[in-house]
């Protein structure tokens, strides 16, 4: 039988890449919604394509083209994640917004493969607890905890994570250049091809930051367990090691189909898009090295956001957002965002068990301080 999945975040670069995946495996999945924001043009092409039966959009519906069920905003989100037709779920927008969809998910028993990581930074403690009694599967498609779910058989016998780092584009370059990249620079990432947000968190650390969190809630990991190693050539995705210390990594050539492809699949595997054969020998050299926590300041802060729990991540993962969206529109320096982020952390009032509702009030406050604090202190100033 065919099975139904619906996409949140059709257009960007997971989702159309999910929908590569999805073509490729002929006919065993039938798309029965796609969710977009503003890229009206990309998603009537989809549409023309995969003819999905529900389509929302954040905007402009009404030139939406060829699907007679046309849903808008939060609401046609929501109308979706409800829809108990659908086996399983692509979370694939990027920031906030994937949060309360995913709530709705889990209430209605649908399964998720989850690539929107602020999702389980700003109320991990809450989807992960709602999925567990819903008995929801939540499958990581972001590559490094896709690598760790291939490796676990029994969570209980593992003693750490490592999670590999490619380093980004400021890898072996000096404080000082990486204070005066441009936008250009910071999203020219050498390894992977991804939309602009993670990839300026790529070129900070921040993104390794969020996964490191992220993991947390996923393996239910303690942080001192779970570490972070610089690998630029991102062959070795992830590793695990077990209590009597073994390690076992998942190995393969960079590209997201293939963590797409396993998280919608789960429990099966199939060819679809299929990696090009890995040979130990013409990949020769494999290097690791220890993360510059003085010069990737990000790490440690998430580290602290993720001990200390509550609403720390929460105003982490909202204070940097903010920023590097200030950052992307020029207004700030890619060391600011770093500056930006940890002032309005630390001097944010902490919230122990935030529930839903607290979370996005929170979300707001802190990206509105953010903002505050950028057109007051950093905008237009040292650019
Ligand atoms: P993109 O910026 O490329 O895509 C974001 C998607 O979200 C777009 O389809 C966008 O639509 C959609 N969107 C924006 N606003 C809304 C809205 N209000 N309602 C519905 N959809 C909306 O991001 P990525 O694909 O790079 O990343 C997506 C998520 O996956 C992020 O959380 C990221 O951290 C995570 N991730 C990404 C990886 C990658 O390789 N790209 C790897 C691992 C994790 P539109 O363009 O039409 O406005
Ligand atoms: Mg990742």
């Amino acid at each position: 039988m065919k099975r139904k999945i619906s996409i949140i975040g059709s257009t960007g670069s997971i989702g159309t890449q999910a929908l590569e995946v999805i073509e490729k495996l002929g006919d065993r999945f039938e798309i029965l919604a796609l969710a977009a924001g503003s890229n009206i043009d990309k998603i009537n092409e989809q549409i023309a394509k995969f003819h999905p039966k529900y389509v929302s959009v954040s905007k402009d519906a009404d030139k939406v083209i060829g699907c007679d069920n046309v849903l808008i905003g939060q609401e046609g989100l929501e109308e979706i994640c409800s829809n108990t037709q659908n086996d399983i779920i692509l979370m694939a927008c990027s920031g906030k917004i994937g949060l309360k969809p995913t709530l709705t998910a889990i209430k209605n028993k649908i399964n998720i493969a989850l690539a929107n990581k602020e999702t389980l930074v700003m109320a991990g403690d809450i989807v992960m607890k709602l999925a567990k009694e819903n008995r929801v599967s939540i499958i990581p498609v972001d590559s490094e905890h896709c690598a760790i779910h291939q490796c676990i058989k029994d969570i209980s016998q593992v003693s750490k994570l490592i999670i590999t780092a490619s380093g980004g584009p400021f890898l072996h370059k000096t404080v000082e250049d990486m204070k005066n990249a441009t936008v250009e620079q910071a999203l020219a990432h050498p390894r992977w091809n991804m939309g602009p947000k993670i990839t300026v968190d790529s070129a900070t650390l921040m993104n390794k930051g969020l996964e490191i969190i992220e993991a947390h809630h996923l393996f239910d990991m303690d942080y001192d367990n779970i570490d972070v190693v610089i690998h630029p050539q991102s062959v070795v995705h992830s590793a695990i090691e077990y209590v009597d210390g073994s390690v076992i990594a998942q190995i393969g050539l960079p590209s997201m189909h293939i963590p797409i492809q396993y998280a919608i699949c789960y429990p099966e595997r199939f060819e679809g898009i299929k990696s090009k054969s890995f040979s130990f020998a013409d990949i020769a050299r494999l290097d690791f090295e220890k993360p510059d926590y003085d010069k990737f300041k990000f790490l440690s802060l998430a580290y602290n956001a993720g001990r200390t729990g509550g609403s720390a991540t929460v105003v982490l993962n909202a204070a940097d957002e903010e920023a590097v969206f200030a950052f992307l529109r020029g207004e700030i320096k890619l060391y600011d965002i770093y500056q930006i982020t940890e002032d309005i952390y630390s001097n944010f009032e902490h919230i122990s068990n935030p529930d839903i509702d607290t979370i996005f009030e929170i979300d707001k406050e802190v990206r509105k301080k953010t903002n505050e604090l950028i057109s007051r202190r950093y905008a237009c100033l040292n650019i």
